[in-house]
């Protein structure tokens, strides 16, 4: 007798125990009652509502190495590119315009002080501008609205830039950038240093994750799911550590190979000898178990259908969706900046343009009876403004 949306106490070994059990031991009448319940508590919080962060990825420079990724520093024949400050002050324009509530900016990670300064005219002009075109739309006289006021208005900024000292965490909140998107990639610290070159670290990373919170920031994480090396227990404890940090937003995505980088060869030599197909079909069943796990211990936080899990089933986010998922990311990158951004191999949407990822997550939303909350912010219940 499971009351439909309770969320569930689930400790580590529990939720190991269900994933051994609806993975290894393929119990499928356990692991409809995970999606049915999932699917329960998302409605209880969230309703039939699935919010949207468009997403503009605006430099796919980078100083690191992360030993999966398509944009990583060392890796040959991507054209390096970032994109003019008014171009993506255009992209946010159109992102109110078509009432995404938020827009998140993404890139490879360049701490450095020119980066810093651009990032704080963006987001301080993204800010400006979607501001302005409230005011117009709601037909108000420009000096008569407050600095309360103009906070609730416009597009919120989401920052997803990777690791920064403290300093640049606290001068982009005072831009005007009010979220934060930074994967911990995998809660088990020794598969981290196994992934990433000695010059990252698990610690710093957790550092950078309490540093945003503290400034004020409702902050994201998440992880890679099929890591080789990976266990179901590295997944619950992942699981265990959103709950613990109070992450208001989780986005998972299955790990995808991307050739000629250090993770796929460590991948290949593990699994190289099973069949591929067969392979993404398991990381979506295991990947949308591991969300859904999420969903029921922790209750009222943004779970994403992230596009990775669109990259390797064509109706991956929409089944996501209906087992734990609420928010969906259109890209929104000027389609010519998209063929240089290839996290992974098969990356979706690369010659798609803005207008037709809308159009297209919208169709896919109501194939499976919700709807958009379009135009809304989407904060989470389990967020507490400071
Ligand atoms: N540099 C920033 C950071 O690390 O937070 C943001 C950009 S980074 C490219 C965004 C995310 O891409 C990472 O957090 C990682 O989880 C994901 N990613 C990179 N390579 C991937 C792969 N081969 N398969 C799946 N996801 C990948």
């Amino acid at each position: 007798g499971m009351q439909p949306g309770a969320v569930l106490p689930l400790d580590q070994v529990q939720m190991t125990e269900l994933l051994a059990e609806t993975t290894l031991r393929g119990n499928s009448r356990l692991e409809a009652a995970l999606f049915a319940h999932a699917d329960s508590v998302t409605r209880k919080f969230f309703g039939d509502d699935v919010y949207y962060r468009g997403i503009v990825e605006f430099s796919n420079v980078c100083q690191n190495d992360c030993g999966y990724c398509g944009i990583r520093k060392h890796q040959h024949d991507v054209h390096r590119y970032t994109m003019a400050e008014e171009e993506v002050v255009e992209v946010a324009r159109w992102a109110f315009t078509n009432r995404m509530g938020t827009l998140m900016l993404q890139s490879g990670e360049l701490p450095t002080q020119k980066r810093l300064e651009y990032l704080q005219r963006v987001v301080a002009a993204c800010r400006e501008a979607t501001v302005a075109q409230d005011i117009e739309q709601r037909g108000l006289d420009p000096k008569a609205v407050g600095a309360a006021e103009r906070e609730a208005m416009g597009l919120r900024i989401a920052l997803s830039v990777g690791e920064l000292p403290r300093a640049h965490y606290q001068a982009l909140y005072d831009a005007g950038a009010r979220r934060y998107l930074l994967r911990i990639e995998t809660s088990n610290p020794e598969l981290y240093h196994a992934l990433h070159p000695s010059s990252m670290s698990w610690e710093h990373r957790i550092e950078c994750l309490e540093a945003l919170r503290d400034v004020g920031f409702q902050v994201g994480t998440g992880v890679m799911v099929g890591l080789p090396g990976q266990t179901l227990c590295d997944l619950a404890a992942d699981v265990a550590f959103f709950k613990q940090f109070g992450a208001n937003m989780i986005g998972m995505g299955p790990y995808i190979t991307e050739p000629n980088t250090p993770v796929a060869e460590m991948w290949q030599a593990l699994h190289g000898h099973i069949d591929k197909k067969e392979h993404m079909n398991a990381m979506l069943h295991l990947t949308t178990r591991v969300n859904a796990l999420a969903r029921v211990t922790i209750g009222g936080v943004n779970i994403t259908a992230t596009t990775a899990l669109q990259a390797i089933d064509p109706n991956g986010r929409e089944i996501a969706l209906r087992r734990g998922a609420n928010v969906l990311m259109p890209i929104l990158t000027p389609t010519k900046y998209r063929e240089n951004y290839q996290l992974y191999e098969g990356k979706p949407c690369i010659t798609d343009t803005a207008d037709e990822c809308r159009k297209c997550l919208n169709a896919r939303v109501s194939m499976i009876g919700k709807r958009a909350k379009m135009g809304a912010w989407g904060d989470p219940p389990n967020f507490v403004a400071p």
